[in-house]
């Protein structure tokens, strides 16, 4: 059985004293919760926060990015391993809005979620097809492109040691959500290619959702069979919300 994973993709937002604030508030909305996997992945400045108020807490926190590079003379980046150092669990990988304004390809995506496993990070790795894309009937060539790209870098193993996203360009940040059944097509293709290599990685490989998911949607998604939670990005900076979608996976 998978457990649900709800994940907040704060994006480039807030301050110190909010993203404090918005910590506080998660710990105690979420405390008594069994069932669900709560994560979040603030801006990599407010990391160092995130491990001093969440360290006595179930919630764990993660990366919006990782350098493709283990270390050394590369201005700017951060390693999959400094990441460890701040007690990172997740580092997501391909956010289409790193695929898109930072021209991120399939192949550095894949350097990054192979980073990411060799220093025991759990890389988020985010899939999904464009508006035209799907109105032109190729959403599965795709994802399947995004995935396959990970499977000859990596092997299939890899997912053993991470999770997917899939993230319709089209419902983020847009107010437009994919339907379940839209949805649920899309994760049930990503576990049929996986469990093409490997059926028990694809069986226990958690597939999130993301895309406009918010306190009313987020039950009717998650309760469908290949959708184990997922990666939320507005609603995720709110605490309200937030703790609402967490309730719906729990
Ligand atoms: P929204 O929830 O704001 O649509 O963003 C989704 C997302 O990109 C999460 O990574």
């Amino acid at each position: 059985m998978r457990r649900p994973l709800i994940a907040g993709n704060w994006k480039m937002n807030g301050t110190k004293a909010e993203a404090a604030e918005l910590l506080n508030g998660i710990k105690a909305g979420v405390a008594g919760m069994q069932r669900v996997d709560v994560a979040v992945c603030p801006p990599f400045p407010y990391l160092y926060l995130a491990e001093q108020l969440l360290a006595d807490s179930a919630i764990a926190w993660g990366s919006q990015d990782v350098s493709e590079h283990a270390g050394g003379a590369f201005t700017g980046q951060i390693s999959a391993a400094m990441l460890k150092d701040f007690g990172c669990r997740y580092a997501i990988v391909g956010h289409s809005e790193r695929r898109q304004f930072n021209g991120e390809s399939d192949a550095l995506v894949a350097s990054k979620y192979a980073q990411a496993v060799a220093s025991g990070v759990v890389p988020v790795l985010c899939v999904g097809e464009t508006l035209e894309e799907r109105e032109s009937g190729k959403t599965e060539e795709v994802v399947a492109r995004h995935i396959d790209a990970v499977l000859s870098g990596s092997g299939v193993e890899a997912f053993g040691a991470g999770i997917v996203a899939y993230e319709p360009v089209w419902a983020i940040g847009t107010g437009v959500t994919a339907t379940p059944e839209q949805a649920q097509e899309v994760h049930a293709f990503v576990r049929e290619r996986i469990a093409a290599r490997d059926k028990n990685i694809a069986e226990g490989l958690r597939l999130l959702y993301g895309g406009s998911m918010k306190p009313g949607n987020a039950a009717e998604l998650i309760a469908q069979p290949d959708i184990d939670g997922g990666l939320i990005g507005g609603a995720s900076l709110k605490a309200t919300d937030f703790i609402t979608i967490c309730q719906a996976g729990d």
